[in-house]
């Protein structure tokens, strides 16, 4: 993979440009991916957005977000827009699997990848060009990295800061995790200086949930959190019939597996999810306990130290049998 920078120079020739993100794309998987857009059609770049999947309503405020082809619901449009495009720009994931079914057509389209992410052990091999750091806090970090690398800065307006800023705020829990370094509040000052509104950014996101999403968390956090004291663990496993009695959508049960690490003494929470097609789990950990390479071993997934997810065929019963199988396995680690 050659290095990101060699793009540069490429800016201001107008090409087809299509940029794809991972499947249920989060605030920084569309923020990175739309305020990369707004950035690219400043030079008269033809851009095209395409989400593996739908995402949640939640999202539906961010600029260019109704121009988002959802390559579940049009494929064909999706096709044509990947035989199109010179350039494919990856965000968010490092690895094809985490676009779902749109995954094969990754790997068949003959035009440029270009890889932009923060996961760790990236996939480098099925892109030319790129960057993978997994000291940056967010994608949008990077975009924000790339703008001004690129020498652009002056066209980042406030639909760009507004992107961004959308995805540096999630990625980082409000600024809080340990990933936010010194360097995202320099860009948020820079993107404060560009008007950015970031109280409307934070409402849009956080203040935007419809009653059912408050009735369904406090269910769960009631009936459906175990704790595993010995283990410093706690577990949510939601099953289809509360996805069903609560009509849970996509984007409900995000920042859901956040909650009991707010307990004191716990290290590691996890959240699985019943959904049609698979059980997904999600992992968050404080300190050293690195659910990255626990999700790796035991649920096929990744993501990073302090916060991953993963996936499995196995039925509810049998994956949270198997998760506290593996939480005994690693008690040494979890004390
Ligand atoms: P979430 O629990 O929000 O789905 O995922 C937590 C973090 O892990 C996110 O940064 C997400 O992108 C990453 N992640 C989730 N599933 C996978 C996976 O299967 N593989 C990898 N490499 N990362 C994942
Ligand atoms: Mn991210």
């Amino acid at each position: 993979m050659k290095s990101i920078t060699e793009i540069y120079g490429l800016l201001s020739t107008p090409r087809r440009v299509a940029i794809t993100t991972h499947q249920k794309p989060d605030p920084d998987a569309m923020g990175s991916s739309l305020g990369l857009y707004h950035f690219l059609r400043s030079f008269g770049h033809e851009v095209t957005v395409i989400s593996p999947t739908n995402w949640a309503s939640w999202l539906n405020w961010m600029p260019g977000s109704d121009k988002v082809i959802d390559f579940e619901s049009f494929p064909d449009k999706a096709q044509e827009v990947l035989n199109q495009a010179e350039w494919l720009f990856c965000l968010d994931f490092n690895i094809f699997h985490r676009t779902k079914n749109l995954s094969p057509k990754l790997y068949d389209v003959r035009c440029t990848r270009i890889l932009i992410d923060h996961h760790q052990q990236p996939d480098a091999d099925n892109f030319e060009y790129g960057v993978s750091d997994t000291s940056k806090s967010s994608t949008c970090e990077m975009i924000y990295d790339f703008i001004v690398g690129s020498g652009h800065k002056d066209r980042i307006n406030n639909v760009i800061a507004e992107c961004l800023y959308a995805g540096v705020m999630a990625d980082t829990g409000s600024f809080r995790f340990a990933s936010t370094h010194a360097g995202v509040h320099r860009m948020v000052a820079e993107l404060k200086e560009k008007g950015l509104d970031h109280a409307k950014v934070h409402e849009n996101i956080y203040d935007n949930f419809l009653e059912n999403r408050f009735r369904f968390l406090g269910h769960v956090l009631m009936n459906r959190m175990e704790m595993y004291y010995e283990y410093n663990t706690a577990l949510i496993a939601i099953s289809k019939k509360d996805l069903l009695r609560f009509q849970v959508k996509t984007g409900d049960t995000e920042g859901l597996v956040n909650y009991p690490l707010s307990i004191q003494g716990i290290k590691l929470a996890a959240l699985v999810i019943d959904r049609d097609e698979e059980r997904k789990w999600s992992f968050r950990s404080k300190g050293g306990f690195d659910v990255n390479a626990f999700s790796r071993k035991y649920f096929n997934g990744g993501g990073h130290v302090n916060a991953s997810g993963g996936r499995t065929a196995d039925s509810l019963e049998t994956t949270v049998q198997k998760f506290l199988e593996a939480i005994k396995e690693n008690a040494s680690a979890l004390q």
